[in-house]
């Protein structure tokens, strides 16, 4: 199994597109300039501004006024249109595409040898987006090919990313994984559990996912462990004592908390989690806003852009999945959780804990290629400002992701990840759908301008 990893992770370290920078790129001069800027804090934007980056660095940030353009600078226009931080997603799936049913998913991907392909046209997908960096929390771990770990192609496109691995559990749940992979971390003990996160430590994961069903002394053997090695504990929790439990055992992230229709939580439980900081990913959209969604236009599940990315063979196996998607056992208790959203998710928002966003992507009818802005959208609508809500998704993420200094704003010295988008998103919050320019790493990888 640890060769298998170790095949995942040379992956996903392609995936950051690491390739060293050759000296003329790291002198690189690339100027945004023109555009309103929102540079992730909580401020007036920057009108007509300018980013001056050098390498993969920012180096430079003001108004046209202020900052001269170097002569060898590139100059991306970004008049008319919006340049703030690259979003980041603190829950993403790049082993699923959107797919109704896990349980046939999973096989089927691995009988058709496409493991890879999917993780791939995930992770562009999400970059397409404006997705910059990414935790997946929970893929499989089947080895990509040698192609892709050593071949000519190492540098494909996708966000920066943080990975989980399997996660560590005491029962399956839903299905998810279960029947392609044989490297669950199925534990019974807290003495197993912290072996679990060593193994997976070992195996060189980013964060470790802890999923439901675990009593307080799994939490805590699970904490402590990963917290020894330098991870972060992401807990997966819906139930009220599981949230508890995950909290006063020190997780470092709740997630999903809020979204499965719950009666409220205990006001004094909110409040502690919100004095202590710990951040709480409520994952809003992805059955309670994606399924009325849904039923309003179904004709979102044949966007082209989808059959482009996923090509005839993935795309007529996912339509064929999709086509009574109302009788999916994934939203069997979908109607319960629009009801309750306003409140469950609202309790949330309006208690000032600290919230990153984070979307499930990949889950059913949850394409890579929007659920970031309609995770933000959710945000908004539940009555969150589309300021506040761009800072979850950008700096307030970087801080989860334990970059905050190197990601999530835009200002020198931090790291060139900038999307430019059409239309302003303090206005109308939907203008995060059109996403023309996607800077990564001071690349650009996508320039939709016309
Ligand atoms: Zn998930």
């Amino acid at each position: 199994m640890n060769h298998r990893i170790w095949n995942l992770f040379a992956f996903i370290l392609i995936l950051f597109a690491c390739t060293p920078a050759s000296p003329a790129e790291s002198s690189r001069k690339l100027a945004l300039v023109g555009g309103m800027l929102l540079d992730g804090y909580e401020v007036p934007p920057i009108h007509h501004a300018v980013i001056l980056i050098e390498g993969n660095r920012i180096v430079k940030v003001g108004p046209s006024s202020e900052v001269t353009i170097p002569s060898d600078a590139e100059v991306i226009d970004t008049r008319g249109r919006v340049m703030m931080p690259g979003l980041i997603d603190v829950h993403v799936h790049l082993q699923i595409l959107g797919h109704g049913d896990y349980m046939r998913w999973d096989p089927w991907i691995a009988k058709n040898n496409l493991v890879e392909k999917v993780a791939e046209i995930s992770a562009k997908q999400l970059l397409n987006a404006g997705v910059t960096s990414a935790v997946d929390l929970g893929g499989t771990l089947k080895s990509p090919s040698d192609r892709v770990i050593h071949g000519p192609d190492t540098d494909i496109p996708g966000p920066r990313m943080a990975v989980s691995g399997p996660w560590i559990t005491r029962s399956l749940g839903e299905g998810f994984y279960s029947t392609a992979l044989d490297d669950q971390m199925l534990i019974d003990t807290p003495a197993q559990a912290a072996a679990a996160v060593d193994k997976l430590a070992a195996a060189g994961v980013d964060v470790i996912k802890a999923y439901v069903d675990l009593d307080p002394a799994h939490y805590k053997a699970i904490v402590d462990a990963a917290h020894r090695h330098k991870l972060r504990v992401h807990a997966h929790v819906y139930d009220p004592t599981d949230v508890r439990n995950a909290f006063e055992a020190g997780v470092d992230v709740l997630q999903h908390v809020g979204s499965a229709g719950v009666p409220l939580y205990d006001p004094a439980l909110v409040k502690a989690i919100a004095v202590k900081g710990t951040p709480v990913v409520v994952t809003a959209a992805h059955r309670a806003f994606l399924f009325p969604a849904t039923v309003e236009f179904p004709e979102r599940l044949q966007d082209p852009q989808l059959k482009i990315d996923f090509g005839p063979q993935i795309w007529d196996e996912v339509q064929n999945s999709l086509q009574r998607f109302q009788r999916l056992s994934y939203f069997s208790t979908t109607d319960q959780e629009m009801r309750f959203s306003r409140a469950s998710l609202g309790q949330w928002i309006d208690s000032n804990v600290t919230l990153g966003m984070g979307t499930d992507s990949g889950t059913p009818m949850n394409f890579h290629t929007e659920s970031l802005w309609r995770e933000i959208k959710a945000h908004v609508d539940l009555g969150m400002s589309p300021q506040r809500a761009i800072c979850a998704a950008t700096r307030i993420n970087a801080q989860i992701l334990g970059r905050g200094d190197e990601l999530g704003t835009i200002e020198p010295g931090k790291l060139a990840d900038i999307i430019v988008v059409r239309g302003n998103p303090l206005f109308d919050i939907t203008s995060l759908a059109n996403v023309e320019v996607v800077i990564k790493d001071g690349r650009v990888y996508k320039d939709a301008r016309k």
